[in-house]
């Protein structure tokens, strides 16, 4: 309608490079679509290589002058961009339901998210500490301080095309790097929006640099290995990360990744079985499981498995399906017809093996890429979605009897960002909580993200953590000056 083409047509569509919005290399550019319709939204400016190195060119030469800003100078801007982005909720979050999908309530939610980790870093900002200690023996004094990495590469995702960039760009600008932000090409909008949002909040010019391309490779490579940049943080698939920490060996570049999950959702016999479906459809069903948090194997006790997968199959069943602009859509469109079809080639692939339908969903055929919620159960071990991100709104469901069975086969992954936990037996979930190989866990709950928290993965989920009072550690060296007493 009128007030969708309104706030798409309010975000610069250009570069955002030394605080100027320029074309492209060539006037080229890139489509945005909405994946509700297939149409093309608008077309955003498309980064050539030499348009990379112009951000970074911009980037590393305001770094010496903005590691020196006073703290609280940065939290303010931080704090400023916080109240933007919350006074002007209702039209990112529709803007970020057009390029992206996702339903209005949960754009919304994500805008919130997303300032969330503005508001923490502003906090973070001038809180940056070091020490100063005798030495042991009382000879010498230890002085320890924290400077900014320096100028920073950040790429992210299009599944929360706002909240994965100020939770890199919160932590980067509160210790005072520099940085080049290159979004998914899926989803620029938001980054630009929010890259106007910083402006207007008082960042100096050069300090946040943004260049949507549709050529990641060739124009980032070249960026990771150029003498000037000290660190990249990522966030995506486990399969370009580990090409980027390739990259990054380079020049040993101090890296955060945050990669692939494939968590378990473990449900005892004692667990509230309410709370168990509850948290089910929150991990499973937040972003259409377009999540690296997503539940992407059920492990549920023998005793209570029919139970469970009849009801959520009904809750997953009953959810309205659409454009995440309509009144009362629950869950949108996966990203691109690309994701409808890895899906689908999961769901065949798990049934030719023997899995049984408790709720059969699937592929909606005319415009859009849906895809109905699926149930499956008895899924069995060789299937390939026990050991591939789902990505989508399918319910696998295994059943199990034993403890140490079940801890066993949800460890037997290469992955380790999220576990779900239920019991209500107190010592047997914290005792299982220890046992989980991952970064996170929820304890009888379904969604954990929080700005004030460590969120991050183990083994081959990634590197480093975000949020929480480690989250500015990613963007800070550690400098220790020895000092004999005389
Ligand atoms: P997905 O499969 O979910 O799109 P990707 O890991 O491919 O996940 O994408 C995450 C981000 O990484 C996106 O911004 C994408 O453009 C970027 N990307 C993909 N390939 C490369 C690459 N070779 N170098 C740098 N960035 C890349």
């Amino acid at each position: 309608g009128e007030r969708e083409g309104a706030v798409v047509g309010a975000v610069p569509k250009g570069l955002f490079i030394g605080g100027e919005w320029r074309d492209a290399e060539g006037g080229r550019e890139l489509k945005v679509e909405d994946p509700a319709t297939g149409e093309v939204l608008c077309a955003v400016a498309d980064a050539s290589p030499k348009d990379g190195q112009l951000a970074l060119d911009a980037a590393a030469g305001r770094q010496a002058e903005w590691g020196q800003t006073p703290p609280r100078a940065r939290s303010e801007i931080l704090y400023n961009a916080f109240e933007l982005l919350k006074q002007r909720q209702e039209d990112l979050a529709l803007l970020m339901t057009l390029e992206m999908g996702k339903p209005l309530a949960e754009a919304r939610g994500e805008i919130l998210y997303a300032a969330e980790f503005l508001r923490w870093f502003a906090e973070e900002a001038v809180r940056i500490q070091g020490s100063y200690l005798p030495s042991p023996d009382g000879k010498s004094r230890f002085l320890v301080m924290k400077q900014p990495v320096g100028t920073t590469l950040l790429i992210t995702p299009w599944n929360f095309p706002m909240a994965m960039g100020t939770r890199k760009i919160g932590p980067a600008i509160a210790a005072g790097c520099t940085m080049v932000a290159k979004p998914a090409p899926q989803t620029p909008l938001s980054m630009l929006a929010l890259a106007a949002i910083l402006d207007e909040a008082g960042l100096p010019k050069g300090v946040l640099n943004v260049i949507p391309t549709s050529d990641a490779g060739p124009v980032m490579e070249p960026l990771i290995k150029d003498r000037r940049t000290r660190k990249l943080s990522f966030t995506g698939s486990t399969a370009v990360g580990k090409i980027l920490l390739t990259q990054s060996s380079e020049q040993v570049l101090k890296v955060s990744l945050e990669l692939g999950g494939n968590a378990p959702f473990i449900v005892f016999d004692d667990a509230d079985l309410d709370r168990a479906v509850e948290g089910a459809m929150l991990a499973k069903m937040r972003n259409v499981g377009e999540a690296c948090t997503a539940a992407n194997r059920f492990f549920v006790h023998a005793d209570v498995a029919d139970a469970f997968a009849t009801r959520l199959a009904e809750r997953m069943g009953a959810l309205k399906i659409g454009r995440g602009t309509e009144d009362g859509v629950e869950i949108g469109p996966l990203v691109d017809a690309a994701a409808v079809a890895k899906v689908s080639t999961l769901v065949d692939d798990a049934r030719q093996r023997g899995a049984r339908t408790v709720l059969d969903g699937g592929p909606i055929d005319g415009k859009g890429h849906f895809y109905q919620p699926t149930v499956l159960a008895d899924v069995p071990p060789d299937a390939r979605m026990g050991t591939e991100e789902i990505f989508g709104p399918v319910a696998p469901i295994t059943t199990f009897t034993d403890e140490d069975d079940v801890v066993a086969r949800a460890n037997s992954t290469d992955f380790g960002l999220i576990s779900y936990v239920f019991s209500q037996d107190i010592d047997r979930a914290l005792r299982v909580a220890e046992r989980m190989e991952s970064g996170l866990v929820g304890l009888n709950s379904g969604l954990i993200s929080n700005p004030a928290a460590p969120f991050g993965g183990v083994k081959q989920s990634g590197l480093g953590r975000e949020g929480g009072l480690i989250g500015i550690d990613e963007f800070v060296e550690t400098k220790y000056v020895g000092i004999p007493v005389r």
